[in-house]
């Protein structure tokens, strides 16, 4: 049986600084320019000061999951194995 390949995000304009940034080893994340929050996904707004102005910052990639989720139905042939 022929392998399947996994589906891989869309690089949207919104996100390309993240895409960008891991194809030269770096982890990339929005930070408000106003209130220096990050946030990741990329928004146009800041969720706590509501603030449109950002910049992408470079972050260590050092943290603690918050959650995550395990998928009981198979959503993708790519992931069956
Ligand atoms: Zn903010």
């Amino acid at each position: 049986m022929p392998e399947i390949s996994k589906p891989i995000p869309a690089i949207t304009p919104d996100m390309r600084e993240f895409f960008d940034g891991a194809r030269a080893g770096r982890l990339m994340i929005q930070k408000c320019d106003s209130c220096g929050t990050l946030r990741f996904p990329a928004h146009d707004l800041c969720s706590k000061c509501n603030s449109t102005a950002s910049s992408w910052v470079p972050v260590s990639g050092r943290g603690e999951v918050f959650s995550f989720n395990i998928m009981h139905q198979l959503y993708h042939p790519g992931f069956a194995k």
